[in-house]
Order: C-alpha cells, then sequence, then structure tokens
C-alpha cells in the first residue's frame, strides 16, 4: 500500500516520494516561535496555523497516532539565486498537487493527517475564529506542527537540498492510525 500511494504521489506530479518513520516527526518549539513571528501574516488568523491549530503537545500527540508516514516534495529550478516569482509558482504547483494527494489519501484513508507547505489557503480570507467552512480540505503545515523539514529529511534519509537556485517544498501524509491499546 506503501508503494502505491508513492506512486499515486509521483502520478500526481511531485518530484520526490519517501516513506518516513513516524518516530522522528519530533515538533521544537524553535520551528514554532518562527510562525509566532507573523512573517506569513497567518499567526492567530488561520484555523490550520498556530495557535489554532493546537499546542506543540497536542500536534505531537496527534502525529504519533499513526503507524505509517510519506514525505513528497516539489523541487524547483530557480532563475535567480532570490526568484520571488519562482518560489511563488513552485509553492503554488506544490499546494495544488498536495490537495489532489490529500483527497486521493482520504479515499483509502479517511483519518489521514495530511501536512503540507504552508497554512490552508482554500479560502481567500480564512473564517478564523469563525467556523472552518471547508474543514475537510483545510490541513496544516509541517511548520505548524513544529516540525524543522530539513531534519524530518535528515533522519529519514530523504535529499533536502538539491543544489544552488533549487528550491524544494515539502509535505506529508500521515495514515494507518493506531489502536487505542497501542498509543
Ligand atoms: S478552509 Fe477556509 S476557513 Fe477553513 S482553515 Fe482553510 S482558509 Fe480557513
Amino acid at each position: 500500500m506503501a508503494d502505491s500511494l508513492k506512486e499515486t504521489a509521483l502520478a500526481l506530479g511531485f518530484d520526490a516520494a519517501a516513506d518516513i518513520d513516524v518516530a522522528t516527526l519530533k515538533p521544537q518549539e524553535w520551528v514554532r516561535s518562527e510562525c509566532a513571528e507573523n512573517k506569513c501574516q497567518a499567526f492567530n488568523k488561520n484555523w490550520t496555523c498556530p495557535p489554532a491549530c493546537g499546542t506543540l503537545e497536542e500536534c505531537g500527540a496527534r502525529m504519533q497516532r499513526y503507524r505509517r508516514g510519506m514525505i513528497v516534495q516539489t523541487i524547483g529550478q530557480l532563475q535567480k539565486d532570490i526568484d520571488s516569482r519562482g518560489y511563488a509558482e513552485i509553492g503554488l504547483r506544490h499546494s495544488e498537487n498536495f490537495r489532489k494527494l490529500a483527497e486521493e489519501v482520504k479515499k483509502q484513508y479517511p483519518d489521514a493527517l495530511c501536512l503540507g507547505a504552508g497554512g490552508c489557503r482554500v479560502c481567500k480570507q480564512c473564517a478564523y475564529p469563525e467556523p472552518c467552512r471547508f474543514p475537510e480540505k483545510a490541513y496544516s503545515s509541517m511548520e505548524g506542527y513544529g516540525l524543522f523539514v530539513t531534519q524530518v529529511c535528515r533522519d529519514n534519509g530523504v535529499q533536502y537540498n538539491y543544489g544552488r537556485r533549487t528550491i524544494a517544498y515539502s509535505g506529508c501524509v500521515l495514515y494507518d492510525q493506531k489502536d487505542e491499546a497501542e498509543e
């Protein structure tokens, strides 16, 4: 099944897909503190971002409910060292493919936890703090859950840096929930 999920991810257009060990998903306070600096303007403004997505402990416990995980990457070439248009285009490709992947995964694993790159952008403006308009489509980011993507890649033997003038966006899918007795 894991192989078929990877095949699905690659067929959707991701450049890399690999299994990850859920035990390597270790939320870190400093990652969350970067969210609090609010560079992306989503802190305390989006259901899928901190603080609304849960405390670091809650996010950590939620991830550890799963037996298996997969990381996917979109790798793109930049035209110059700082290429705002390139970041945006490659990021959009990643987000659109991740939304499709999440839909496919949830057909097999309705309780899967999908963590993309950047918080939910389904609505032009998030309804927060009013109820989420499309909870079935909303997903948090790996960073929002306190994950340092470089560490997750390193601990799972996945390349993260693809060289000068490249950018890699990552997301992960956790699936196959443990039984209560296993938790
Ligand atoms: S679906 Fe809309 S309301 Fe819900 S988290 Fe995403 S942006 Fe916010």
